[in-house]
C-alpha cells in the first residue's frame, strides 16, 4: 500500500488525520461521499485543539455528520460514511441521528467502539444502518497513525501501555510499524501536514516487513 494509491477519501482521511496530529489531537478522521463517490463532508478529531468550545466532545465522524451540508445534499441515504476508526458511542448516535445509512470502517475498536450497539436498540436496528468492515490493511495504517500521536504526546506511561494493547487487539503490526518509525527518530521531520503521504508511505512500508517477518529495527 502506498498513499498514491490510496483512493481519493481515504487520502483524505489520512491526511486529515496527520493535520489533527500535528495540533496534537488523536489520529483519527472521517468523510462522507455522495453516491458518485465524490467527498461532500469531512471531520477530523479536534480534542486537543482550544479552538472549538468543549474539545472534548470534537470527534471525527460526529465532526463529518455535522458539517454535511443537507441543503446542498439533501439525500442522505444514498451517502456513505467512511471513517478510520469504529465510531464511539456518540458518533454511532450522531450518525444514527444525522441520517447516514452507510458506514465503511478500517479499524475495529474492542475498547471504544459502539457499532454493536445499533442491534441492541429496536429504533437504532430500524434505520436499516449498512456497515462494512474492512480487512485490506488500512486498519493497520490507522492503528499506526494513532500510535505515532500517542508516541509523540502521551507522557502517562500506564496509560499509553493500555492504549497501544488496545490499538494491538486488531493491528499489531500497526502499532509495531508506529513504534519502529518513531524510535528510528525520522518522525521529527515529519511533523508537518504536508506530509501525509511520507508518513503512511514510510508506516506502510515496516508494516509490510513486518507481515513478511523481517527485521524492521533501523539504525538511530
Ligand atoms: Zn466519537
Amino acid at each position: 500500500m502506498r498513499y498514491a494509491e490510496l483512493p481519493q477519501h481515504w487520502q483524505r482521511i489520512f491526511a486529515l488525520e496527520w493535520l489533527s496530529v500535528c495540533k496534537g489531537s488523536k489520529a483519527i478522521a472521517a468523510v462522507i461521499t455522495d453516491e458518485n463517490g465524490n467527498i461532500i463532508s469531512e471531520g477530523r478529531n479536534m480534542t486537543c485543539e482550544r479552538t472549538v468550545p468543549n474539545p472534548a466532545a470534537a470527534h471525527a465522524e460526529t465532526e463529518a455528520i455535522r458539517n454535511l451540508d443537507t441543503a446542498r445534499y439533501p439525500d442522505k441515504q444514498a451517502y456513505t460514511l467512511y471513517a478510520g476508526l469504529e465510531p464511539c458511542i456518540m458518533c454511532m448516535g450522531t450518525l444514527v441521528m444525522g441520517g447516514i445509512r452507510r458506514v465503511v470502517i478500517a479499524a475495529r475498536d474492542e475498547f471504544g467502539g459502539a457499532m454493536h450497539l445499533i442491534g441492541q436498540s429496536e429504533f437504532a436496528a430500524r434505520k436499516g444502518i449498512r456497515v462494512t468492515w474492512l480487512s485490506d490493511g488500512l486498519g493497520d495504517m490507522q492503528r499506526a497513525f494513532q500510535t505515532v500521536r500517542e508516541l509523540l504526546y502521551n507522557d502517562d506511561p500506564e496509560k499509553l501501555g493500555r492504549m497501544l494493547r488496545d490499538f494491538s487487539v486488531h493491528n499489531e503490526n500497526g502499532v509495531r510499524a508506529a513504534q519502529t518509525l518513531v524510535r528510528s527518530g525520522r518522525i521529527v521531520q515529519l511533523l508537518d501536514p504536508d506530509a501525509a503521504p511520507a508518513v503512511l508511505d514510510a508506516l506502510a512500508e515496516i508494516t509490510e516487513k513486518l507481515n513478511d517477518g523481517l527485521q524492521t529495527d533501523e539504525p538511530g
